[in-house]
């Protein structure tokens, strides 16, 4: 063999079956071989258990799916390359020209361009309600034949919570499948009631770091099956070195959100004290119009926190620009402290009345919560409140 042939066929090392790595590796292989044609015929028929290509399956990326099963309570999972692609395979799979779908105005940006633009140029119709509004809902899901319903809870950036209980028996009364975006929620939450779907963006609280994106949808396997021959001739899967990293993010997920949900809530409470502010968005607070029912759905109340400056958009961006412990940027669930001001907030496609029911006013700024010590962030947000007014 030549020495530029041996390059392509390195020696194989074969790991003990009673010798395991502790931490698993990294698959980075595209493609996979069997023994034989006949065997490689069964594996591409689902018939024996194995891999063939990446962009079907990949056991890191397998491996992982297999890890957020069973952290949302259900035994299927199919990885993406983000959360939107998450969003976007599941609605196109789940959708066909005549289909009509309730979603809502609260729901996250790229969401709402997903089922209005591009479902929409597929004949897939909408409609499109606040989160809170379940009287609407009942009436929209009697009177109009619904494939899907998608929302999120609790929602960004206001933090409203929708009532899954009433939106998921009234969904299934009515035929209707649900899809949970739970990004904001985490894994560990919500897995107790009737959800078919859920997605994550794994490149929130799942990674943690800030580093690597990723998406997922989760639900029961009879009902994944359908979407898994979809998913991948779409080909936006995850990669097994992202799927590695996330993997190893996870292990610290419960650490990390419990910890950054408790500094949110000691942040929410000190804003909540200060005169420039008319009012601080977050569940976990006795104050929030629907604290009793995230109380009832929730065990940790998660790490955005947003509230509303009197003296209006100005006083914001100057706010955001005094922090000096808070990046000025998007995306949430790191181990870093985020902050938006309201500029970067206004959400364009909606209506000034839809605007208005969603909860974003001109004075509102959004903190994500990170895992620095607390005191820095509540010194270093006193100080930009100061620097503000
Ligand atoms: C960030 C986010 C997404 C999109 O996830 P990406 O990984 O950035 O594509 C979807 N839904 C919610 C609620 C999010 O916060």
């Amino acid at each position: 063999m030549k020495k530029s042939t041996r390059v392509h066929h390195p020696s194989p090392v074969q790991v003990p079956a009673d010798n395991r790595p502790v931490v698993a590796p990294i698959y980075q292989s595209v493609k996979f071989e069997f023994d034989t044609v006949e065997e490689t015929v069964r594996s591409m028929r689902g018939e024996r258990p194995g891999f063939f290509y990446m962009r079907a399956s990949n056991p890191t990326t397998r491996q992982l799916e297999l890890t957020l099963a069973a952290l949302q309570d259900r035994d299927d999972c199919l990885a993406t390359a983000s959360g939107v692609n998450a969003i976007t395979q599941t609605l196109l799979a789940l959708t066909k020209q005549g289909d009509h779908v309730l979603c809502f105005i609260e729901s996250y940006g790229p969401t709402r361009y997903v089922i209005r633009r591009l479902l929409g140029r597929f004949g897939v119709t909408h409609t499109m309600l606040s989160i809170t509004d379940l009287v609407g809902i009942e009436q929209a899901l009697a009177t109009t034949p619904t494939r899907l319903v998608v929302f999120e809870s609790p929602t960004n950036p206001v933090t409203k919570i929708a009532d899954i209980e009433a939106i998921t028996r009234l969904a299934r009364r009515h035929g209707a499948a649900t899809l949970l975006d739970n990004t904001l929620a985490g894994l560990h939450q919500h897995g107790q009631y009737d959800i078919d779907f859920f997605l994550h963006s794994l490149t929130k609280y799942a990674s943690g770091s800030g580093d690597v994106m990723g998406g997922a949808v989760i639900a029961r396997a009879e009902l994944l099956r359908p979407l898994r021959i979809e998913f991948s001739v779409q080909g936006g899967v995850l990669d097994p070195h992202s799927a590695f990293l996330i993997q190893r993010g996870l292990r610290t997920y419960f650490v990390r959100y419990r910890e950054q949900s408790a500094a949110a809530g000691r942040i929410a409470e000190h804003l909540a004290r200060h005169s420039a502010i008319a009012g601080v968005h977050y569940p976990g607070l006795p104050t929030h119009p629907q604290h009793a029912l995230a109380r009832a759905q929730m065990t940790d109340f998660g790490t955005v926190v947003s509230f509303d400056l009197r003296a209006g958009a100005e006083a914001g961006r100057r706010f955001t620009e005094s922090l000096r412990l808070f990046a000025k940027a998007a995306s949430l669930g790191s181990t870093e402290s985020l902050a938006l001001a309201p500029q970067m907030l206004q959400p364009h496609d909606l209506t000034p009345e839809q605007r208005t029911t969603s909860g974003i006013t001109d004075g509102l700024v959004r903190l994500s919560i990170g895992l620095e010590d607390v005191d820095d962030l509540l010194a270093d947000i006193d100080r930009a409140l100061a620097a503000a007014a």
